[in-house]
């Protein structure tokens, strides 16, 4: 039975949950950092970018300042620029596209399956003579159909750079995101399964001539203290901020064990009501989102935002028909599934720190609204 007093709000996202019984450890490598006073590129963003690769299983890691950096510094790096085509999907957060037309390159879309990532039987179509690279998503953190990405990459020479901002720790057939490309960048924004205390981001290889590149490029271009190699940006990752997330890496794969765990709740409770996100044997995600597919979407978020259900909407508008993608010449039409997608799908609350009561609270929410209005 459920009283008036067990029915609480659920915020979309509550950080101050996990930073309460994070803080003290928190704090103390904020100490450790003020002691030692290099701010930047002290010896906690070795540890990290070490740890981090070690834990993706790939070669190296190169810690930046955000995600989009993560992208932009991987495709400058690669040598992809004016006259190049690049291929990657309409459904994901603006970064991944704004990334290709800021190294002067062409983004080219490719629509999604109902996973919601990349279809690659729709891929090849895509390809022409000036394409260099794919940037798949693993969006929502479900791993993208990396088997046959590899194939087509491989059959045409293009490089994959895998989008791994949502997917820190999700699997394909046993093996970690990041390294199925030639590089995978990951944002560390607080929202993401592993966040610092602000922006951050780490791109993952296992090529030591990218790795060796990256370094320089996130550092203004710089080979050593005093001379420019090449004109670049100042894209660091914060000390502090590494300091931080090494404290957290402890804790990410319980973490990502709890996200699956209510996940697999929520399917198996709202399969009837919802199309809910399945996984395949191969798969293991890690739910930095949960996104249903939802009939009479936009009431069904008023019914639950009336008992204080916090949903979004990720993405509201497709990237092709942002005004900002008006040059790409598409249309409202070009990409279905991904428009289609736009008028059912709804994220619902997951995070480590939601109780029991809450996912109740979102299940039977959605169930009554159903029941009531069907
Ligand atoms: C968050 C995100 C980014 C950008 O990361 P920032 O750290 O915010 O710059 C890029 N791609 C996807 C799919 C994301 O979710």
């Amino acid at each position: 039975m459920i009283t008036e007093k067990m029915v609480e709000s659920v915020p979309f996202i509550d950080l101050s949950q996990q930073h309460k019984y994070l803080k003290a450890e928190l704090l103390s490598a904020v100490g450790k950092v003020l002691d030692h006073g290099q701010f930047i590129l002290g010896p906690e963003v070795k540890s990290f970018e070490r740890c981090f690769a070690d834990y993706c299983g790939v070669r190296y890691a190169v810690g930046v300042d955000n995600g989009t950096s993560a992208l932009m510094l991987t495709l400058k790096a690669l040598g992809i620029g004016q006259g190049d085509e690049v291929i990657t999907v309409p459904n994901s957060f603006l970064a991944t596209v704004s990334c290709i037309a800021n190294v002067g390159a062409k983004p080219v879309f490719t629509d999604v399956r109902g996973d919601l990532n990349i279809d690659p039987d729709l891929l090849e179509n895509a390809i022409t003579a000036r394409t260099r690279a794919v940037i798949p998503v693993h969006l929502t953190g479900r791993p993208a159909d990396m088997g046959k990405i590899t194939a087509l990459a491989n059959k045409y020479g293009l490089f994959i750079i895998e989008d791994c901002a949502q997917a820190a720790g999700a699997r394909y057939y046993g093996q970690k995101v990041g390294g199925f490309g030639i590089a995978g960048c990951f944002s560390l924004h607080p929202l993401k399964v592993l966040g610092a205390i602000g922006d951050g981001g780490i791109i993952t290889t296992n090529n030591t001539e990218l790795y060796e590149k990256l370094i320089i490029l996130r550092n203004h271009g710089l080979r050593n203290r005093d001379e420019c190699e090449t004109w670049s940006v100042n894209s660091r990752l914060d000390t502090i901020q590494a300091a931080m997330l090494l404290v957290k890496m402890s804790y990410i794969d319980k973490w990502i064990e709890v996200r699956r765990a209510i996940a697999a709740y929520y399917r198996e409770k709202l399969r009837d009501y919802v199309a809910v996100p399945e996984e395949m044997p191969h798969e293991f995600s890690v739910y930095q989102t949960f996104i249903v597919q939802a009939e009479r979407r936009d009431e069904l978020q008023k019914y639950l935002s009336a008992q204080h259900i916090e949903t979004k909407i990720h993405y509201p508008i497709p990237l092709h028909i942002q005004e900002a993608a008006e040059e790409l010449g598409y249309a409202i039409g070009s990409f279905p599934v991904t428009e289609n997608l736009t008028r059912t799908i709804l994220s619902l609350p997951i995070y480590p720190e939601l109780n029991q009561i809450q996912i109740e609270t979102v299940i039977s929410a959605i169930k009554d609204f159903y029941g009531k209005y069907n």
